[in-house]
Formats: structure tokens, C-alpha cells, sequence
């Protein structure tokens, strides 16, 4: 039987994913979305397309979420997106009560799945999505470092002039302003950037990458990047229905790992089918740390009113 999965909000980043989903034939899809037909449509679109492209997944599309029971993964991308000016934080009180209703009625359909949050400000969203499904912390895990990491590494690729493919990136911390990427942990072809690139254009790429977001919002003008999103979400995915045990700095809720306890942070960790199968520990310096729990303490903020 072929794996199923949810993908709520069929917007830009989930309507692109469930594209990937149904190209990568890894499952079948379900796109849910509030507004009346446009999930039905999209799902139809793309069930069109698997004659010429050679794909079998069904992709569906629903306004409710019956069609949702018994899910392998459930990814919620439901809910606003920001414009130029508004940062991840200010869709903070829309998006919470939005993942609260998505998180509960796909939770209760599918006790089993797996919960990827996409929906910003990301991390006090998988908190939200926990809280709201009552997941164990293996179960629910936030989309925002693999993105950062890769357009981290596409920047590296652009500067060095060399494949991407080469290229191996960490950012940690919480996907907002405050992320941390970790260029001493970045390589390309297993040596460290920081052997290949000065200083002063490292931390150009780290600003960019910082910036990476926002940069897309400012030239689309009316949303955000769903390209990059939609991939870096699929190999989540992937990396969970193929049970890969592949290691992706991915949000998760720390108890007491990098010295946090009780909040969800990007870090690397193990994905399997039973979802985040380890916590990956790496060793910061001082001055990482201190950034890095920065981050955690932005995050802990924004998780306050959903307490
Ligand atoms: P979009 O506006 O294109 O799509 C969002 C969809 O959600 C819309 O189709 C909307 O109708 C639907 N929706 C709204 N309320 C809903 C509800 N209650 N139930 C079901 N569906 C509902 O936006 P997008 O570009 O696809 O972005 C989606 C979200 O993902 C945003 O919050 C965005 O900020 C976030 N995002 C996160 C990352 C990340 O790295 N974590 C990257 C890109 C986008």
C-alpha cells in the first residue's frame, strides 16, 4: 500500500510540495484548504499531470479533513504569509489559531503520523501544533533549517564557483532573524569554509543567508519563497517514508540538549520513520552558544501567548 500524506493549505509551498510529493512518487497526497474549491482543483491539476510525467500517486484535495485518517505525515502549511515589511513574528496571533484547529483535527484522524510545521513564525508553531495534537515530541517537527542550510550553501556554491552538490551547511537555532548558521560546520567537499574564504565574505553570506527570506519577499511583493521551502520539506519526507535516517537540522523540542530545556530549536537530528529518531549534539564555543540560546530565548518569547 502506498504511504499517505496530509498537506494542509494548498497554497504556494504546499501545493509545490505535493507536487514534488506526486513527481518523487513517494505517496499519495491529500491538500486540504479552507477556501472552496481551489484544493480540489489543484489536487486534479496534478493528477493530470501523472500520465505524461509518469507518476501513480492520487493526489485529492478536500475543504474537510475526513480524507485525512490514517496519514503517514501530516505537513501544515496553512495560514498567512508574510509581505515586504512584515517579519515571521508579526503572523505570530492569525497563524496560532489556525495550526491549533489544523494540528488537533488532523492529529485526532491520524494518531500516528507525523506533524511537519512549515506554517511562520515556524518554531513557537510546532509548539502550538504539539500542544494542540498531543504528539510526543518525536512526532512533531519544524521545516527551517534545512531551507536556511540551503540557501546557505547556494550562496557558498555562487561565491567558491563550485557545484552545490560540494557543499554541506549548518544553520541552527530558530528560523527567524536570529538563526545561526555555523560556517566552521559548513564545507565544501568536506573542508571547512572557513580554510577557503575570508572572514569579512563569510559573514556576507551569513547576513544574505539571514536575510534569505526576506530578500525573496522583498522582489515577489505579495508573499514569500515557496521553491526552496517546498524542497527543503520534501526531503524531510522523504528522509521519513524511506526511514533514511538521514541527520537535517530540523526544529525540534529540546529537554535539556545544547543546554535547553522546554522549546523547540533547529538542530540537527536523525529522521526516521518513527520520526526524530536522536538530538545530534555538537559542541558550540562560547560565542555560539550564546547566539544560539539568543535564538531559543526569541522563540521562548513568541511561545509565551500560546502557553
Ligand atoms: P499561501 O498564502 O500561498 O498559502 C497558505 C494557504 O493556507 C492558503 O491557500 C490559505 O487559503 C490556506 N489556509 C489559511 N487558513 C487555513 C485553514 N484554517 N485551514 C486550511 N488552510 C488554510 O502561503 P505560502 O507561501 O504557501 O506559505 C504558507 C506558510 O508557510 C506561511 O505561514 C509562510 O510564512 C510559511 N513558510 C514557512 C517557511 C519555513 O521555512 N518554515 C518557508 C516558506 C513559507
Amino acid at each position: 500500500m502506498r504511504k499517505k500524506v496530509t498537506v494542509v493549505g494548498a497554497g504556494h509551498v504546499g501545493a509545490t510540495l505535493a507536487q514534488r510529493i506526486a513527481e518523487a512518487e513517494l505517496a499519495d497526497v491529500v491538500l486540504v484548504d479552507v477556501v472552496d474549491g481551489v484544493p480540489q482543483g489543484k489536487g486534479l491539476d496534478l493528477l493530470e499531470a501523472g500520465p505524461v510525467l509518469g507518476y501513480d500517486s492520487r493526489i485529492t484535495g478536500s475543504n474537510g479533513y475526513d480524507e485525512t485518517a490514517g496519514s503517514d505525515i501530516i505537513v501544515i502549511t496553512a495560514g498567512l504569509a508574510r509581505k515586504p515589511g512584515m517579519s515571521r513574528d508579526d503572523l505570530l496571533a492569525a497563524n496560532g489559531d489556525i495550526v491549533k484547529k489544523v494540528a488537533q483535527e488532523t492529529g485526532r484522524r491520524s494518531p500516528h503520523a507525523i506533524m511537519i510545521v512549515v506554517t511562520n513564525p515556524m518554531d513557537v508553531m510546532a509548539f502550538v501544533a504539539m500542544k494542540a495534537s498531543g504528539f510526543k515530541r518525536e512526532k512533531v517537527v519544524g521545516m527551517g533549517g534545512v531551507l536556511d542550510s540551503a540557501r546557505f550553501r547556494a550562496f557558498i556554491a555562487l561565491e567558491l564557483g563550485v557545484s552545490v552538490e560540494n557543499t554541506h551547511a549548518f544553520v541552527l537555532g530558530g528560523h527567524g532573524d536570529s538563526m545561526v548558521p555555523l560556517p566552521r560546520y559548513s564545507t565544501v567537499a568536506g573542508i571547512p569554509i572557513t580554510e577557503l574564504m575570508s572572514a569579512d565574505r563569510i559573514s556576507r553570506l551569513v547576513e544574505r543567508t539571514r536575510n534569505g527570506g526576506a530578500e525573496i519577499v522583498a522582489l515577489l511583493k505579495t508573499g514569500s519563497a515557496y521553491y526552496a521551502p517546498s524542497a527543503a520539506t520534501l526531503e524531510m519526507v522523504e528522509a521519513m517514508l524511506l526511514d533514511k535516517k538521514k541527520i537535517l537540522p530540523c526544529s525540534t523540542w529540546l529537554e535539556g540538549e545544547y543546554g535547553v530545556k522546554g522549546a523547540f530549536a533547529g538542530v540537527p537530528v536523525k529522521l526516521g520513520t518513527a520520526g526524530v529518531l536522536q538530538v545530534v549534539e555538537i559542541k558550540l564555543r562560547a560565542d555560539e552558544q550564546a547566539a544560539f540560546m539568543k535564538s531559543v530565548d526569541a522563540v521562548r518569547a513568541g511561545c509565551e501567548k500560546f502557553m
